[in-house]
């Protein structure tokens, strides 16, 4: 089977993204497999997903840590041959429905990334519960959810990769998720770009079309940020900065592009 290489998969997501299609973020709960995961966790956990129609989750993002991975509250302790979980996941895509997790946890927040380790699990456990969150302001065809671990009990085998190494596992994901994730914010602008030309060329206003009237003529040029982004955009790269800094000016482009539709609605 042919296989697309990451530059070649993040050109072509903007032209399958649109604003209903973000639940392929949570793709980024299988890659922690591929990173760090054994065989027998792989064969469970992504064979599974070839046997039937099933989710998952990455949740590494708590209430009090977002882009600081690093300061994770969310505590592991060994007990015999188990871990035991405590702690609060938001924002993950698939969280108030996913069929299993891989999440990150830390043995002593004081140890900050060095503390952090990688585990895969069942989400039907005792121990875990979850909910919806709603009120987002876009992407509202993905589930996202909060998820609350309360001395949630796992075996010692579902720990991924190494003790100690689930920051690094963390970084090599997103190397792989971020192109994907700035892919889509192009798709996103193109869009609402194609959106905002078709509207603006059928409403009409005070005699004319919106497109011709001299506010719209002059108006931020939005396909100038969309190819900008295009040309600048998300690349695959095992550099972990590089990956990150390129993410930035994809997202960013649906700011400049969504004024500049929101500009021409609201004529
Ligand atoms: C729709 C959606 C789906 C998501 N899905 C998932 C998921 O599946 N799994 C998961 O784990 N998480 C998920 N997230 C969470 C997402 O990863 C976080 O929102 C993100 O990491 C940012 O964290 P934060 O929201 O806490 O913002 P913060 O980290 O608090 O940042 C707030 C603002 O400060 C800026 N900022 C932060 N640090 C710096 C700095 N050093 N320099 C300059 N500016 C800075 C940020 O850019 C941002 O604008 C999702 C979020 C959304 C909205």
């Amino acid at each position: 089977m042919a296989r697309v290489g990451g530059d070649e998969y993040a050109a072509l997501l903007p032209r399958a993204a649109s604003p209903d299609d973000a639940s392929i973020v949570a793709m980024a709960g299988t890659l922690p497999l591929l990173v760090a995961g054994n065989d027998e966790q792989q064969r469970t956990y992504l064979g599974g997903l070839m046997k039937k129609l099933s989710f998952c989750a990455f949740a590494i993002t708590e209430p009090g840590a977002g882009s600081d991975v690093a300061s994770m509250s969310t505590s592991y302790r060994r007990e015999g041959d188990e871990f035991v979980l405590n702690g609060t996941k938001h924002f993950i895509s698939n969280g108030s429905v996913a069929d299993w997790y891989v999440t990150f946890a830390t043995s002593d927040k004081r140890l900050k990334h060095k503390g952090i380790s990688c585990f895969v699990f069942p989400a039907n456990l005792p121990g875990i519960t979850r909910r919806r969150m709603h009120g987002k302001l876009g992407q509202r065809a993905a589930d996202t959810g909060e998820i609350y671990y309360e001395d949630l009990r796992i075996p010692a085998s579902a720990m991924m990769g190494r003790e100690g190494e689930g920051f690094k596992y963390a970084m090599a994901t997103f190397d792989r998720s971020r192109p994907e994730i700035g892919s889509i914010a192009i798709g996103i602008s193109q869009r609402a770009l194609d959106e905002c030309l078709r509207y603006s060329r059928q409403r009409t206003a005070f005699g004319q079309r919106c497109s011709t009237t001299r506010s719209i003529q002059s108006a931020p040029s939005a396909d100038t940020w969309v190819i900008a982004a295009q040309r600048s955009g998300p690349r695959a790269s095992k550099n972990t900065a590089r990956v990150a800094r390129s993410r930035p000016g994809a997202a960013h482009t649906s700011r400049p592009v969504s004024w500049s539709t929101t500009t021409v609605r609201n004529l």
